[in-house]
């Protein structure tokens, strides 16, 4: 039996993914590329913004075409589309054959015949390593409630994982192949404060250090509140945990923040950044930021600007507000910023931060960084090219000989707002060290 699955948004949905990926394959089923073919067609979603969901919308317009022409596969949708109430969706798609909620794969597995997995076969299943990088959720849910945003609704409340589930998955993936691990949570700085003995990131990372083979561990998304300085100081001092932040920020202007209902402020903050800045000085920083949200002012807006201006960040997702169903700002405020004043303050923001982009990188010239092998990808000329990330996250294009999950040191000789290019001058030692 053939299954495909289809998957988009954030980097939990690709774990998840890669989840029911291994239990499939475990019970003797393989994966293909297209839908044509399968006999299980798995659409993971997302609902973060409107485009996002109108995506999964025409993949299913698809596939109902595709079923029309007399193929006969099971259709199911998972991720972020489905809510613990699924009755408007299965009056909206009545050819989906399961609805599951991000983390709950039963629907999809009673769709195909399997009632009883067990308790312990989700639990105890690892992935499998199709590359030397990998995710590992810690927690998952959300208890933020940020107004905004519909993931609580979706991934319900906060659950951190023990550590020695994470321990072992981590052992096994590195038994793999996999050299470079990050660890996921929505906040991932809440992580244990739901266990027993209460572990905090800090705990876990140094926990997890010591497993041979592993020679990076990064950490995702950071919730300016939530990190502490011991979690700062656990980064800083272990060797093996990368320098590298992505501290969603959101707003630059307090109102603002206040109505998203972040519980911080942008002096708080700016602390967090001055820590992490005055403890790593080589620390990259990415952001994510909001423009257009409900009510928000020429002046609100100016706030974000000039504070990208002064904190420097790596790099900036920005996204455009969209109002989603469900989540308190539908219900309370007034999504009344127009498309165009949306888009106009996008654009001014990518314009600003390519050039920041652009200064931070060219700061990496003529410097020899450490880059953990991926791949390869040919070049604009056709010839193929090794790449990889440095321990700062940033993409490294490079000349040499090197084969996946080695760790090489390479002298950077081009950059660009996006990625640096250099040539490999060496053999970097196995286990990162600064
Ligand atoms: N938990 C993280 C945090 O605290 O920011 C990120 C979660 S969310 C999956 C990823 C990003 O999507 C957010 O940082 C936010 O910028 C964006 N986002 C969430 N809801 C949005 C909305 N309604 N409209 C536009 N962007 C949104
Ligand atoms: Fe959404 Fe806020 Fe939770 Fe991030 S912290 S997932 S933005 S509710």
């Amino acid at each position: 039996m053939q299954y495909h699955i289809w998957t988009v948004g954030c980097q939990m949905n690709v774990a998840d993914s890669k989840k029911l990926a291994s239990g499939l394959d475990k019970l003797g089923w393989s994966e293909v590329g297209e839908p044509e073919g399968a006999d299980l067609v798995v659409l993971n979603t997302c609902s973060i913004r409107d485009h996002a969901e109108q995506r999964a919308v025409s993949k299913l317009g698809a596939l109902k075409k595709l079923r029309g022409k007399g193929s006969d596969f099971k259709i199911a949708v998972m991720g972020c589309m489905v809510g613990p109430r699924t009755d408007d969706l299965q009056k909206r798609f009545p050819y989906v054959d399961a609805f599951a909620q991000p983390q709950n794969f039963d629907p999809i597995m009673e769709a195909i015949g399997y009632d009883e997995m067990g308790g312990e076969f989700w639990p105890s299943m690892f992935v499998r390593a199709e590359s030397p990088t990998a995710y590992v959720p810690i927690v998952h849910g959300c208890d933020k409630f940020c107004t905004y945003c519909i993931v609580p609704y979706r991934r319900g409340r906060e659950r951190s994982r023990a550590v020695d589930e994470i321990y072992e998955e981590v052992a096994h993936l590195a038994a793999t192949g996999v050299r470079e691990v990050t660890l996921l949570g929505q906040t991932v700085e809440a992580y244990g404060h739901d266990l027993d003995e209460q572990p905090d990131l800090g705990d876990l990372l140094r926990e997890l250090h010591d497993i041979d083979g592993i020679a990076r561990f990064r950490f995702l998304t950071s919730y300016p509140k939530d990190m502490t300085e011991r979690i700062i100081d656990a980064v800083a001092e272990l060797p093996k945990v990368c320098e590298y932040f992505n501290i969603p920020v959101q707003s630059g202007d307090n109102g603002v923040l206040e109505r998203m209902a972040r519980g911080y402020t942008i002096e708080l903050y700016r602390e967090k950044v001055d820590l992490i800045r005055s403890k790593m000085p080589d620390a990259a920083i990415t952001t994510d930021l909001i423009v257009g949200f409900c009510g928000e002012t020429d002046q609100e807006f100016q706030h974000s600007y000039e504070l990208l201006e002064e904190l420097q960040f790596d790099k900036v997702h920005v996204a455009a507000y969209s109002d989603r169903p469900g989540t308190i700002a539908h219900r309370k405020l007034e999504d009344d910023i127009p498309h165009e004043t949306k888009m106009a303050r996008l654009h001014r923001i990518e314009q600003l931060e390519a050039g920041i982009s652009a200064r931070i990188n060219s700061g990496y010239l003529a410097r020899e960084v450490e880059v953990l092998v991926e791949g390869t990808k040919p070049r604009p000329d056709g010839a193929e090219q090794l790449y990889g990330r440095n321990r700062q996250n940033k993409l490294v294009h490079f000349a040499g000989a090197a084969a996946p999950g080695d760790l090489v040191t390479v002298c950077i000789e081009n950059t660009s707002p996006w990625s640096l290019v250099g040539a490999a001058v060496g053999a970097a030692e196995a286990a990162a060290t600064r």
